[in-house]
């Protein structure tokens, strides 16, 4: 199990990370940020193989991965 942390702040709700990730565990959060977008959040944790590939695909850095 792995774990991501999106930094709501960064995130423009572009959710690219969420159409790559291969376990599909990626959505938009229903709270929106300071700059007006929807940042992605993790939904069922356990389920994340920790392969970093919503890290490699976000534009503007904004997840970091755990392991
Ligand atoms: S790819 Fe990055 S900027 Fe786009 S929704 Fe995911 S975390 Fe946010
Ligand atoms: S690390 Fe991989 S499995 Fe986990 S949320 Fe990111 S893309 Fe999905």
């Amino acid at each position: 199990m792995a774990k991501i942390e999106v930094d709501p702040e960064r995130c423009k709700g572009c959710l690219l990370c969420a159409e790559f990730c291969p376990k599909k565990i990626i959505k938009a959060s229903d709270t929106l940020n300071s700059k007006g977008y929807y940042p992605a959040m993790q939904i069922e944790p356990e389920k994340c193989i920790g392969c970093a590939i919503c890290a490699k695909m976000c534009p503007d850095v904004a997840i970091s991965v755990f392991k």
